[in-house]
């Protein structure tokens, strides 16, 4: 028989790493980030247009590549990381690997621009998915410049498969975020679509967790210190009552590389028992250091799992100094950090040790399962009387497929309705019990108000008479930026500086009051994968915003709010289906139950 192996050639062998190495726009970023780090540069400059999908620019200062190494930097395997297996033991780079030059110029258009020190002129490459397009001598300053453009453009497949610039740029800030955490020593410019949205100095760990995270984060960090043996362990988490039900911010970094572990995490959660719910999730921002030999980090292409030596005693550090310093700062809050007036009472160890922090109620019905988990345990006063604005019933309720709920659509019964579980509302109506999910409800209503809202060309916008300022981080004021025309169609409009965001007008039927609320909904829908199917984009922006902006399930409501829900979903077209295609109520007939007693 003819001989059938083939080995493949170098270009299809490095498309075919770059599968592991590049998922998306972020891992480029990510990339290159490391190699200007290695490269010992004090200031990084990136710029990202189109989340990523159009060109990603990291520039720097570091320490160059003469002309040799610049031709050779694209090859599979080409490192100046590391010579022998021995040195892979002892990892104090970023990359070891040789392989994301390779990867990433295999698959997009690539333009390398480097210039070591003390020589006269720069090099410039220029490839094409793995082709040299071509290399010359060039002006240029010390340092190393790469653009990286048209991801993918050879792999369709793998470009159609890219999410929205949303999620994109998440993915593009969560890796900014890593990585300029753990370099404070590192200077970094941000800029996304020609914004700068970030100017970081060099400076300390805790100023750069303040310069991402807003002015604010300042009152929630308690340090953490430890030094043992095999470990030395510094950073910040925050105090208690400001954690989380969504995953919050969360960082480990183990000598200067940002790692995922869930182990670890459990460790942070474990010293923070008592403390905060179960359902919680603390924020933490620490820095590992630990003997390299007792690491291993090649377990993983994109190395953010590693294999520590002992994993056992490294949780028990964590938890217990965290615990410690939790408790110290329960002792004397005044130590590191300014006083938050609000939270001038110290934690009670005494008091009930199972209630939530201070000033968040827990939903005790929470269900990890559901999708929204991450807004459902928010509660807020959202006190919406009926409002005659969404209260007008369209004219075609009669459309309404359940046609034995039109009894109750203009008449509730005030008696015959009761919440259960802080989740459903329930009616009796002549011939049947229905039993509605309060939350699914008011997406559907919502849904329906705003798809009103675009196909009318009404202005539906109220000017506020004082704008409302609200504090976010930059990233946050950004994620907002980009949906700034979407907004506006739906009435929402804004103004931003640097942490603040400035809300001018609002639909009348959005109540000022719950500003925060929304917007903190908001943020996260938007950055949450979403199913996109053949809607169009309104119609998307439309489900987003009736899910950040409905009422939760966990919300006890009172009795004119759980008439409203109940007449304000059957006045909708479709009042069997949230927005999400689940059903937002059951309905049992007399013979229904019956059954059940059969
Ligand atoms: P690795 O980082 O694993 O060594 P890469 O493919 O990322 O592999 O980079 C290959 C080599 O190119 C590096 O080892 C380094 O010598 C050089 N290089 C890449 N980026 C830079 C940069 N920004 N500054 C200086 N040298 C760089
Ligand atoms: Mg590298």
């Amino acid at each position: 028989m003819k001989n059938i192996i083939n080995i493949l050639p170098e270009n299809v062998a490095n498309q075919i790493a770059a599968g592991e190495v590049v998922q998306r726009p972020a891992s480029v970023l990510k990339e290159l980030l490391e190699n200007s780090i290695d490269a010992r540069s004090s200031k990084i400059h990136v710029e990202i247009k189109n989340a990523g999908k159009t060109s990603i620019l990291v520039s720097d200062d570091g320490i160059g590549m003469n002309k040799e190494d610049a031709k050779i930097c694209f090859n599979r395997h080409a490192t100046s990381k590391i010579s022998s297996a021995n040195d892979l033991y002892n990892i104090k780079s970023k990359g070891f690997r040789g392989e994301a030059l390779a990867s990433i110029s295999a698959i997009a258009h690539t333009q390398l621009i480097s210039k070591q020190e003390n020589d006269q002129l720069g090099t410039q490459i220029d490839m094409n998915g793995s082709q040299l397009v071509s290399i010359k001598s060039v002006v240029a300053e010390k340092g190393t410049k790469i653009l990286v453009k048209n991801l993918f453009f050879n792999i369709p497949a793998r470009r159609k498969f890219l999410k929205s610039n949303n999620v994109e740029n998440k993915h593009i800030m969560n890796e900014f975020f890593r990585i300029s955490l753990s370099h404070p020593e590192v200077g970094f410019i941000f800029f996304n679509d020609g914004n700068e949205i970030y100017n970081l100095k060099r400076s300390t760990f805790k100023k750069r967790i303040i310069e991402l995270f807003g002015n604010k984060t300042n009152e929630k960090l308690v340090p953490i210190n430890e030094e043992t043996e095999i470990l030395r362990l510094n950073g910040f988490v925050f105090k208690p009552e400001f954690s989380k039900k969504s995953r919050g911010e969360q960082y480990f970094f183990v000598n200067n590389r940002f790692i995922k572990s869930p182990y670890l995490n459990h460790a942070v959660k474990a010293a923070f028992e008592g403390l905060i719910d179960t359902n919680y999730n603390p924020s933490y921002f620490l820095h590992l250091d630990v003997d390299p030999k007792t690491i291993d980090i090649n377990i993983h292409p994109t190395k953010t799992e590693i294999k520590f030596e002992d994993e056992h005693s490294i949780y028990a550090i964590l938890r217990s100094s965290i615990k410690h310093s939790l408790g110290q700062y329960n002792i004397s809050p005044l130590l590191d950090f300014e006083r938050d007036k609000n939270l001038d009472v110290p934690y009670d160890f005494e008091k009930d040790s199972r209630s939530g922090p201070l000033g968040i109620e827990i939903n005790s019905n929470y269900n990890p399962f559901e999708k929204n988990k991450t807004i459902s345990a928010i509660n807020v006063n959202n006190n919406f009387e009926e409002d005659t604005q969404i209260l007008q019933f369209s004219s075609d309720s009669e459309n309404i497929t359940q046609l034995d709920f039109k009894d109750i659509n203009n008449s509730v019964i005030k008696n015959q309705i009761i919440q259960f579980n802080k989740k459903y509302i329930i009616n009796k109506t002549k011939s049947s019990i229905i039993v509605i999910n309060q939350e699914r409800a008011h997406q559907r209503i919502l849904y329906e108000k705003f798809l009103k809202l675009i196909s009318s060309d009404k202005n539906n916008s109220q000017k506020l008479l004082y704008p409302s300022q609200l504090e976010y981080s930059p990233q946050d004021i950004r994620i907002l930026k980009n949906n700034e025309d979407q907004l506006k169609i739906f009435g929402i409009e804004f103004n931003f500086s640097k942490d603040n965001l400035i809300i001018s007008a609002l639909p009348n039927f959005l109540k000022e009051n719950d500003l925060k609320f929304y917007i903190d909904n908001l943020l996260i829908n938007l950055q949450n994968e979403t199913p996109i199917d053949n809607f169009s984009e309104l119609d998307l922006f439309s489900k987003i915003l009736s899910k950040s902006m409905s009422i939760k399930n966990g919300k006890i409501l009172d009795i004119k709010e759980q008439e409203f829900i109940i007449n304000a979903l059957f006045a909708c077209k479709d009042a069997s289906r949230c927005p999400f295609n689940k059903k937002t109520f059951v309905k049992m007939s007399v013979n229904d139950i019956e059954n059940m007693f059969k």
